[in-house]
């Protein structure tokens, strides 16, 4: 589920410009580059506000308001506000209807407090839409990290809106934030879970996030879901989940990004688990679906890696077909409460299975080591709550043995290390594709490799060679 924006464009002649999009930044593109919609005395130039809304019916009530809204109501909102919207709402139109259609709260709030001239804005025919002045990182971070329950959720919504930002300044904004948010971090547990859609992902991770919160702990929730990178559509967003976990306020939810590729749907995740963490959420989850590759970038930003199955057979033949189960450290076998007998005996076949794989050694066997973690199976059903602690008395022994033996710091440094590498590949790969030189000659080279006439490999090398 990826937020709607509601925006507010100050325009040339200093009337404001409302609209919705669940593609902010696509959207403010188009306003700098199309002249479509308005005059030339009214262009927008400048983005004054926007909040989020969790469902495009909510955003599309909300700016339907503010479209009848008098210029100091808006201003007040640009300004945030709150307080005088309503007061104002209340001397002209029903509050009630105002408070159904506000942004969600701790998501949206008046991102920037600018004051906004009504006379017309002086500047070329065509401006282009100055950059809108965001909060100082400083002060975000501060917020993050040692922000009251309400400033720190609005915190760190602005903090992911803006690392998941393709703007280069908001890039640039985006890796001083979380420079400043690194030394606060680290600290939480990182839990992935997998499993394929209907498997019960949401349905566990609500009964162990409250399971937990009730120990005392804080969660945040992440997904990655690639396939709201291709279709738009998600295999996770669509449909009403974790209605207790969501609303709890030692919770943290956050959809997974839903533009861009694997590798950087699965960077902004990893950027996102960072500031929660400075925000003291101890325990991470990632959720992701068994499609794709994204059970290998989830692994590989998380100490501990569980695949969930369904008690049929087959199941876990596929998951050692796809290299799946090489990465659990945890199976868990949900929804033992259909048939505890095929839970029983999927759980003894993905034993067996894991020993083949060489990851189980047997308690018996003289290559079994009581001081490395040998992944385990388990049955629960998530939807009865059975199960949830002898879950977490497993997760909490893999923590303490792998924190004993070392594992748990050289995994992670093997992962900033993976990590590192994979973002300059694919930096380099963009700063490849977009050189004037490569680009001026790889159409050419393209069809002479095509056609036949010029190797792949000495085509590979001039190319590079025009980049160096
Ligand atoms: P997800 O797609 O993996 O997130 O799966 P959901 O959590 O949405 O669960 C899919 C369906 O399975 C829902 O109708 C759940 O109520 C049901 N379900 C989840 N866990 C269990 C369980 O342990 N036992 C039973 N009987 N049903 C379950």
């Amino acid at each position: 589920m990826k937020p709607f924006h509601v925006y507010l464009l100050l325009c040339r002649d200093g009337t404001y410009y409302a609209g919705h999009t669940d593609e902010l930044d696509a959207r403010m593109l188009q306003h700098q580059t199309s002249d479509t919609g308005y005059t030339a005395t009214r262009k927008p130039v400048q983005l004054v506000w926007q909040g989020e809304f969790e469902s495009r019916e909510g955003a599309l009530a909300f700016e339907q308001q503010i479209k009848g809204w008098s210029r100091a109501k808006m201003e007040a909102l640009i300004a945030g506000d709150w307080e005088r919207v309503q007061t104002l709402a209340r001397s002209k139109q029903g509050l009630d209807g105002l408070r159904q259609a506000q942004p969600e709260r701790g998501i949206a709030q008046a991102e920037r407090k600018i004051p906004v001239r009504p006379e017309p804005v002086e500047g070329p025919a065509h401006p282009e839409p100055t950059t809108p002045v965001r909060p100082p990182v400083e002060g975000l971070a501060h917020q993050i990290v040692s922000g009251a329950a309400m400033p720190q959720r609005r915190a760190i919504a602005k903090a992911i809106t803006l690392l998941e930002s393709t703007r280069a300044d908001h890039r640039a904004q985006g890796d001083e934030l979380l420079t400043a948010l690194l030394p606060h971090s680290g600290h939480a547990f990182r839990l992935g879970i997998s499993g394929v859609p209907g498997v019960g992902k949401s349905t566990f991770i609500e009964a162990l996030g409250l399971y937990l919160i009730d120990k005392g702990h804080r969660v945040a929730v992440l997904t990655v879901d690639p396939s709201s990178t291709v279709s738009g559509g998600s295999i996770l967003g669509d449909k009403t989940r974790m209605e207790k976990l969501s609303v709890h306020e030692q919770a943290y939810i956050r959809p997974s990004p839903s533009s861009g590729t694997l590798g950087g749907v699965a960077e902004k995740t990893r950027e996102a688990m960072l500031v929660c963490e400075a925000a003291s959420y101890d325990i991470v989850i990632v959720e992701t679906v068994g499609v794709g590759q994204s059970e290998t970038a989830v692994s590989g930003m998380t100490d501990m890696f569980v695949l969930m199955q369904l008690p049929n057979a087959g199941d876990d033949l596929q998951a050692i077909k796809k290299g799946v189960m090489e990465l659990a450290d945890l199976v868990v076998i949900n929804k033992a409460d259909i048939d505890p007998d095929a839970a029983t005996r999927a759980r003894a076949q993905i034993t067996s299975s894991l020993r083949l794989l060489g990851l189980q050694g047997h308690p018996e066997h003289a290559h079994h080591n009581d001081a490395v973690w040998h992944p385990q199976v388990i049955q629960l059903s998530a939807l009865l709550g059975r199960g949830v602690d002898a879950f977490w008395a497993e997760v909490s022994r893999f923590r303490t043995l792998q924190t004993g033996n070392g594992q748990l710091n050289t995994r992670r440094q093997q992962q900033a290390r993976a990590w590192m590498w994979e973002r300059i590949d694919a930096g380099l790969k963009q700063r490849f594709r977009v050189h004037p030189q490569v680009r001026a000659a790889l159409d050419d080279t393209t069809q002479r490799v095509l056609a036949g006439t010029l190797p792949a490999s000495t085509a590979a090398r001039q190319l590079l060679d025009l980049f160096d």
